[in-house]
């Protein structure tokens, strides 16, 4: 399909590089007419687990590298994101609602992704990284309105 496009970006792991990475993800969506609901949603879902690479995987050190992949095939959206940190230990828990490592967090990361996209698949091993991969079929844009009466 024309409008079939990937991309990677590997960002530095401070926290301003989550908003840069929102407006890259919008950049890169534009074109396929998607409702600002959606976007903002599929935007979410992005930061919450760059946040979690920066925060857990990375353990708030700011000289690490995020990779994110995004990538569109006949509308169908998938972000991958990419950590070599400390990696998770028990992947059902850690996407149990509410629960977090963290004391000052909610533990609502993984339940925004899950919300907001289709799928999602957790890859992680202690000590190697995380990697965390999304699916969302993206709603079809809005049709032109037909002057056929
Ligand atoms: P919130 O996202 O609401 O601020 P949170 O980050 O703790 O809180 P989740 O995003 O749902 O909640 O993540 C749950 C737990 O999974 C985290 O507390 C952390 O222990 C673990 N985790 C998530 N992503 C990673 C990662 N990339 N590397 C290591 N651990 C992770
Ligand atoms: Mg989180």
């Amino acid at each position: 399909m024309g409008n079939d496009n990937q991309v990677t970006l590997q960002i530095k792991s401070i926290g301003e590089n989550v908003s840069l990475v929102r407006m890259m993800a919008g950049g890169f969506l534009y074109a396929y007419d998607l409702t600002l609901d959606v976007l903002d949603e599929i935007k979410i879902a992005l930061s919450e687990a760059v946040s979690n690479s920066m925060i857990h995987g990375y353990n708030n050190a700011e000289n690490r590298i995020v990779t994110v992949t995004m990538a569109v095939q006949n509308r169908n959206l998938t972000i991958q994101v990419q950590d070599d940190g400390v990696g998770i230990a028990d992947i059902a828990q850690a996407m149990e609602p509410a629960f977090s490592t963290r004391e000052e967090h909610m533990g609502l990361g993984f339940v925004f992704m899950q919300t907001f996209m289709d799928d999602i698949d957790v890859f992680s091993e202690p000590g190697k990284g995380t990697t965390v991969i999304m699916h969302k079929k993206l709603p079809a844009s809005a049709q032109p309105v037909s002057d056929a009466g």
